[in-house]
């Protein structure tokens, strides 16, 4: 169990007594555990078995108590009591935006709705509207609330996916009896959402009861099922995790059977098939399953049934980028703007993390939200980039900019402004709400400007919050070619934009991509492994990217 599953508990027994209408200072004291056990920084388990957690600010006695038994028994005999009181559907309530306790126990009381599904159902049958402070429009708001939380609730952004699944991968290797234990799924191939966690675990012959047995009590869950060789664990936090068990011998089978998308193990089923091959005889490892099948082994990124089979068995896979390609780090945010970061820390970033150059792009005047850098702090940010360059040698820093695309398709400040950067990025980061056509041609119009080096984020999603707008990518794609413009491949994990599979398409017209950190921080630079991994889902190679070339070539190819 770790730390955000303990908040969890906590923020839950909070919320119960809330709805109950329990004693304040009480909810306030698990409030404030909760905000105290994310911000503990040491070993929580330790601290728990130790007593030290008593010292901690803002966990109590009480409080100190439910984690004990967490630790111990993997569960809250507080918690069970309030769910036995508060039914579950009202806490899922809390999570609606503009939905707080005092109108969560009124509708409780006035309607008797008890889940989510009643809930939505009165927000649009009048029902809810008509209760007293509510009216349509509150009504409206909380039926939107309820199809955002469906959407995000089940789903995961990558990142936090990956976290996640290596503290889960440790706790799965340190079971008795366990040789090995590897990740599988859509985390294995790198999907830019997940819904649940795989993993396959080898064990020792004759192991696999008492294995079984040891996932069920592990801390945290609260249910389990098992199935064909595979166990079902749902943790307190709401995380699902799959465990897939194998002994040696079927190891390979049964990883890229966890690994793969459903289409992907049909397509091979189907060839095994047509070859008089038996998929369930044990493969030890993944090679050899393949090979069995004339094909090449495949890259875990690649195996979504989109024609990788065929790549394989003609000996046409790519071969995918791989971070240690890169050479230049780009789309970098510094204190010109919204960036935390000074240029001579970049500099000194991007040199430690062995890149040979580092793109910096603030935003451009018209992006006031962002405090985007004024015509007329141009130059000073310039010089102190050429200062930068001087003062941390063996990485140049190059003078770009994130210049907004306009309304009407122009780029941000003066064309003698413009010029005077090396490469200019230019991102959409207004007026979303354009049609398709005028969309589109605002962004085609600002492909003619000789300046524009590549395209930001070019569709503006916000992964599980915000859709893209609407555009025709496949004429700014051509476009894309045709004018020599790289195309982004924005690896924040909210945005993972261009998305993969139009990123394959990108490559099949010649279009070049860069992949663009965004990063605002130095931390920030662990967006560029996640991007690695959408570009290479996308079947890139190294020289279908632009930050894979030195900066001569970067530079060559922008101006
Ligand atoms: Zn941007
Ligand atoms: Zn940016």
């Amino acid at each position: 169990m770790d730390k955000y599953a303990v908040r969890q508990v906590f923020r839950q027994i909070a919320a119960s007594l809330a709805l109950k209408g329990d004693n304040p200072f009480r909810i306030r004291a698990f409030e404030n555990a909760a905000q105290a056990i994310a911000g503990y920084s040491g070993d929580l388990t330790e601290a728990a078995r130790s007593g030290a957690l008593a010292e901690v600010g803002g966990i109590g006695k009480g409080t100190l108590e439910v984690v004990r038994e967490l630790f111990t028994v993997g569960r809250s005999s507080l918690l069970d009591e309030l769910r036995e009181q508060v039914p579950p559907g009202l806490i899922e309530m809390l999570k609606i935006p503009g939905l707080g306790v005092t109108k969560v126990r009124q509708i409780h009381a006035a309607l008797h709705i008890e889940t989510l599904a009643d809930l939505e159902e009165a927000a649009s049958d009048g029902r809810l509207a008509a209760l007293p402070r509510f009216g349509t429009r509150t009504a409206e708001n909380i039926r939107k609330g309820i199809a955002f939380l469906r959407r995000s609730s089940e789903f995961h952004l990558f990142h936090h996916a990956w976290a996640e699944a290596l503290t889960v991968q440790r706790a799965l290797a340190a079971l008795a009896g366990v040789r090995r234990a590897e990740l599988a799924g859509s985390v294995r191939r790198r999907r830019e959402i997940i819904r649940d966690l795989d993993f396959v675990v080898v064990h020792d012959d004759g192991t696999r009861d008492a294995l079984v047995k040891q996932l069920g009590a592990a801390p945290g869950v609260t249910e389990f099922a098992g199935k064909e060789g595979a166990v079902t664990l749902r943790f307190a936090s709401g995380s699902v995790v799959d465990v897939f068990l194998a002994t040696a011998d079927d190891f390979g089978t049964t990883w890229v059977r966890a690994t793969g998308a459903a289409t992907h193990w049909e397509q091979l089923e189907f060839r095994a098939r047509a070859r008089h091959v038996d998929l369930r005889a044990p493969y030890p490892d993944e090679e050899s399953l393949y090979r069995a099948l004339g094909l090449a082994w495949i890259p875990p990124e690649l195996r979504e049934g989109a024609g990788e089979l065929d790549a394989a068995s003609d000996g046409k896979l790519p071969r995918l980028l791989e971070e240690r390609d890169l050479k230049g780090l780009l789309h970098c945010h510094s204190n010109y703007s919204d960036g935390t970061v000074t240029i001579a820390e970049w500099a000194e970033a991007a040199k430690h993390a062995g890149y040979e150059w580092i793109g910096i792009t603030d935003h451009s005047q018209s992006a006031a939200y962002a405090g985007g850098l004024r015509a007329d702090d141009v130059a000073k940010q310039h010089a102190e980039i050429d200062a930068a360059s001087l003062q941390v040698p063996g990485v140049r820093v190059l003078k770009g900019v994130e210049a907004d695309i306009l309304a009407d398709g122009s780029l941000d400040y003066p064309p003698e402004i413009r010029r005077a950067f090396d490469f200019v990025i230019g991102s959409i980061h207004s007026r979303f709400g354009m049609d398709e056509i005028e969309m589109t041609a605002r962004m085609l119009k600002a492909m003619d400007d000789p300046c524009l080096a590549v395209l930001g984020h070019p569709t503006g999603r916000l992964l599980l919050s915000r859709d893209p707008y609407a555009i025709d990518m496949e004429r700014v794609l051509a476009k894309a070619a045709e004018q020599g413009i790289a195309v982004e491949v924005n690896a924040d994990p909210h945005r993972l934009d261009l998305d993969w599979r139009q990123v394959r398409r990108a490559r099949e017209l010649g279009v070049t991509i860069s992949i663009g950190a965004d990063a605002h921080s130095v931390a920030g630079m662990a967006n560029v492994p996640v991007g690695v991994g959408i570009a290479r889902k996308g079947w890139l190679e190294a020289r279908d990217v632009l930050n894979t070339r030195d900066a001569d070539a970067f530079l060559g190819y922008a101006r």
